[in-house]
């Protein structure tokens, strides 16, 4: 099983089905040096969504892509699929970063009004199983959204973070005890942070000395 969209930026996929999501949202350009934006073309983006969707099908054993056309998304479908990642990947940097007005808080409107469906379906045994419904983008947002509220039920969804790094945005899971992390690569992102702020507090220290 792979999820090729998050372990280009070296990282480890969230657990379960949060998954699919944090692969979703890891197509975005981020990263530095910055990476392609896998939802920007048919193409790739076809190859990604046929990978993601079977590798969450195969977590489930479930029988998902049984009657999945996965051969089509027209450039609209992008379209939806870029806006609702966005609005997300904003949604999660500003619940810990309050990035409001650097982004210009618009991002997370392109999250309403977007409706997706999920198929049931039963075992003998009472298992209940989901299947994507639709086409195009609704093949992908029913089973994102099944999983963002599985992940909420299961309190685990305030552990999937964009990084503090404002250039970046790498989407990450933080497995740290008390969720504090905040770079999705502490090496890349939080050294270079570091760095910048020892320099800002050397500056500052030195100022008042110059004004005297
Ligand atoms: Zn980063």
């Amino acid at each position: 099983m792979t999820w090729t969209a998050t372990t280009r930026y070296g990282l480890d996929v969230a657990p379960d089905g949060l998954a699919l999501v944090h692969d979703f949202l890891s197509t975005a350009a981020a990263g530095r040096p910055r990476q392609q934006d896998l939802l920007a073309e048919p193409a790739p983006a076809i190859e990604w969504m046929r990978g993601a969707l079977t590798a969450w099908a195969q977590q489930w054993s479930a029988p998902v892509l049984d009657q999945v056309d996965l051969d089509a998304l027209t450039e609209r479908d992008l379209t939806v699929l870029r806006r609702v990642r966005d609005g997300l990947v904003d949604a999660l940097h500003a619940r810990h970063f309050d990035t409001d007005a650097s982004t210009g808080g618009d991002g997370r409107g392109g999250l309403v009004d977007v409706q997706a469906a999920l198929e049931a379906g039963f075992e003998p045994d009472g298992t209940v199983h989901f299947r994507p419904k639709g086409r195009g983008w609704k093949l992908l947002l029913g089973p994102v959204a099944l999983e963002i509220r599985r992940a909420q039920d299961a309190g685990v969804w305030p552990r999937l973070k964009s990084c503090k790094n404002d250039r970046c945005r790498g989407v990450f899971y933080d497995r740290s005890r008390n969720n504090s992390g905040v770079w999705h690569d502490v090496h890349i992102c939080g050294n270079a942070a570091n760095l910048r702020a020892s320099r800002a507090r050397r500056r500052a220290a030195a100022q008042p000395a110059r004004a005297r």
